[in-house]
């Protein structure tokens, strides 16, 4: 249960969704860890206890780019990895607060960093997965993707015909995941930032905003000026509402109009009985 300060930021979060006209949520890793998905740079995070694994996924992409066959091939025969143990996770609080701001016509996209697809298993509809989605293909080439269902690729090993090729135009298949060093495609990336440009409340929800160019969209939408193509579309004024188990660069940076420390699972659907309470 929150404590009083956090109480008393939850309505005033409240009464800035409701009196909103453009209201976005940009989410990460930490809105899953009540899901059982263990974040990467928090207290108990992967890369916190396992700073080698860091390391290692900065050479994926490279490495796809090199020789996609044997990349294939090798991620075939590693040990079953962590997104395999993922698929039975199940979306939170959070995530369902989240799908029902949407529902209320107050949310207008929530755009996530997770790879994990459970913003769409909770019901958000305007949904950016802005570094993929592990349930998922894509054509790097025309940006298309596909359901990682809808390939066989165990098959297309046993036949020797990996890489997966687009049905589309033929180029060759990764998974949708954004691994480091790989440029954010262009679709999502654009659109991003034209919803950063456009918002006037911006929810931040368990993102230690450190991976960039996703940690630049809060920069954005705090600094819009007229000068910006998409300022004219909304008030002049953006309010940063930070949810957060702690302090992030956006708080310390002076980003954030405010930080609600808590767990997400517990302040967002305190704030949505709040928006309901306001408006009954
Ligand atoms: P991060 O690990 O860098 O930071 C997570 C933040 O959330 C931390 O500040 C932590 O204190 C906070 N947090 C943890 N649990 C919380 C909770 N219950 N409530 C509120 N706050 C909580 O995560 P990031 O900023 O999203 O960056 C990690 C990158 O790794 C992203 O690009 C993402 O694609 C990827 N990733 C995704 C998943 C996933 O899909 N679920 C999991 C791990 C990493």
């Amino acid at each position: 249960m929150p404590g009083e300060v956090s109480q008393k930021l939850i309505k005033r979060a409240a009464r800035d969704l409701v009196s909103s006209h453009y209201a976005i949520a940009l989410t990460g890793a930490g809105i899953s860890t009540e899901s059982g998905i263990p974040d990467f740079r928090g207290p108990s995070g992967v890369w916190t206890k396992d700073p080698e694994a860091e390391r290692r996924a900065y050479e994926t992409y490279p490495r796809f780019l090199e020789d996609p066959k044997g990349w294939w091939e090798e991620l075939l025969a590693s040990p079953r990895s962590p997104i395999e143990r993922w698929k039975n996770a199940k979306p939170n609080p959070g995530h369902y607060a989240l799908a029902e701001l949407e529902q209320m016509g107050i949310l207008k996209w929530t755009i996530t960093q997770n790879i994990d697809g459970l913003h769409e298993r909770a019901g958000t509809k305007n949904l950016l997965e802005y570094h993929g989605s592990a349930l998922k293909l894509r054509c790097p080439g025309c940006n298309l993707r596909f359901s990682a269902d809808e390939f066989d690729i165990e098959k297309l090993r046993a036949e020797d015909r990996l890489p997966p090729r687009c049905p589309e135009c033929g180029g060759v298949m990764k998974p949708d995941v954004v691994y480091f060093g790989e440029p954010i495609p262009s679709d999502v990336a654009y659109r991003s930032v034209e919803e950063a440009g456009k918002c006037d409340v911006m929810l931040v929800c368990g993102t230690s905003a450190v991976v960039y160019p996703f940690a630049s969209l809060p920069r954005i939408a705090a600094q819009c000026d007229a000068e910006y193509p998409y300022a004219g579309e909304r008030a002049s004024t953006v309010t940063i509402i930070e949810i957060n188990a702690e302090s992030t660069a956006l708080t310390y940076d002076g980003i954030s109009s405010y930080l609600i420390q808590g767990n997400t699972g517990e302040v967002l659907p305190e704030i949505v009985d709040a928006v309901k309470h306001i408006r009954s």
